[in-house]
């Protein structure tokens, strides 16, 4: 199995872990595997845990659900028996479950510092400062319509924000059919352009995903938002189909088309597929590309004897070549295996922690999404949920 190296950045970025009581360190990974057991079993229907194709195997193997972002906002709704959600993902995550759940359940996510760097790179105020001087620019209000999308790697402050304008929030699984919603909405006056489309976090997902959708690369344009005006012209931004927001995910961004070309000299006959939230000339190198659930279905369903290299986090790389091996051969599209060092840090110590913790009538780490944003965010997810 191919163990990740980690970087300085990882290192130092995996060691910022939630500290947890003394006494929950330092444990076998046997004792945690019994202890873990019992407390679901004690808790039994009262919980469930979720896990993201990005944990670690450790954690993965207690989780009663696996699966991407989408699919795991689907579960929650699935659940109300439940009064706890334990969500062994990241930040974003656990907000959306926890506006997607009912008034008696509460999320948990058993590390607080495991959070998403590509979430991170939108903020409120920036948002608020691109609406506006996108009105400036003469594309927003009046006669001229943007739709804002934003991928659900986001805040739930920046997913209510796009709720409250119209807009609606997106996975790598409907991204497509997102955009699609988004470019049909309807214009005021009728019969005004079509709207145009606002996207964030991730430049990247925007970009492959537009383009598959068959719009050329001169029609997107990327809003920077710490330069004046997106760093963009007038005519730059009245020309745009699409406004790219200047966000991208830092595991994604590592796999190149040189690795593409390496490879397949390497090993003629590989096919390479990939997670949209790579560049575009890296998903334009690849065969294929699509979102984690698409990845897995499309490898488990290919002929025998099909050599693949996956462009996407190595827990789940991993993990798919033992399950389709020796049929199928997977491998890293990254010889070093790219890393979420924020998924990482969710640890089983963590979450038997927030298990003994419920069994002992403690509520640990629950996420909580303010009563002011929860509305808008909520229309903005199940906008999503209802878009397929
Ligand atoms: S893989 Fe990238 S986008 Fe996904 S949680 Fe990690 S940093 Fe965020």
């Amino acid at each position: 199995m191919l163990i990740p190296l980690l970087t300085e950045y990882e290192k130092e970025h995996i060691a910022e872990r939630q500290p947890l009581p003394e006494r929950y360190l330092g444990l076998s990974d046997e004792e945690m595997a019994v202890r873990i057991r019992a407390a679901k079993e004690a808790l039994g229907r009262r919980v469930v845990i979720l896990g993201h194709h990005y944990q670690r195997d450790e954690v993965i193997a207690f989780a009663d659900y696996t699966g991407d972002s989408y699919k795991l906002a689907q579960q929650v709704r699935k659940h109300p028996e439940a009064e706890f959600i334990i969500f062994c993902g990241v930040h974003f995550m656990a907000e959306s479950a926890d506006v997607l759940s009912g008034e008696h359940q509460q999320v948990i996510l058993p590390d607080l510092a495991a959070g998403c760097s590509m979430a991170d790179m939108a903020d409120p105020e920036q948002l608020e400062m691109c609406w506006k001087e996108l009105a400036e620019l003469g594309v927003n209000g009046g006669a001229n319509r943007i739709v804002p999308v934003t991928y659900i790697n986001s805040a739930a402050s920046i997913k209510a924000f796009v709720g409250e304008h119209g807009g609606v929030v997106c996975t790598s699984s409907n991204a497509g059919a997102t955009l699609k919603w988004a470019w049909e909405r309807p214009s005021t006056p009728p019969g005004a352009a079509a709207p145009k489309i606002l996207f964030l976090p991730d430049q990247h997902l925007g970009r492959n995903t537009a383009y598959k959708m068959g719009v050329p690369l001169d029609e997107m344009v990327v809003w920077d938002p710490n330069e004046v005006r997106g760093g963009l012209t007038p005519d730059e931004v009245k020309h745009a189909r699409i406004i790219l927001w200047k966000g991208h995910c830092s595991v994604h961004t590592r796999f190149t088309a040189r690795q593409i070309e390496n490879l397949r000299a390497q090993h003629p006959g590989i096919r390479v597929i990939v997670h949209p939230e790579v560049p575009w000339e890296v998903v334009q190198a690849a065969d294929d590309s699509g979102s984690t659930e698409y990845i897995i279905r499309t490898v488990k369903e290919s002929a025998e004897g099909s050599v693949w290299a996956v462009g996407t986090e190595v827990h789940l790389v991993n993990r798919l070549a033992a399950e389709v091996a020796p049929a199928r051969t997977v491998v890293s599209l990254d010889q070093f295996g790219c890393l979420c060092s924020t998924m990482f840090r969710v640890s089983p110590n963590h979450l038997l922690w927030t298990l003994e913790g419920l069994v002992a009538g403690e509520v640990h780490n629950r996420i909580v999404v303010p009563d002011s944003q929860k509305h808008w965010t909520k229309v903005a997810l199940d906008r999503m949920l209802s878009i397929s």
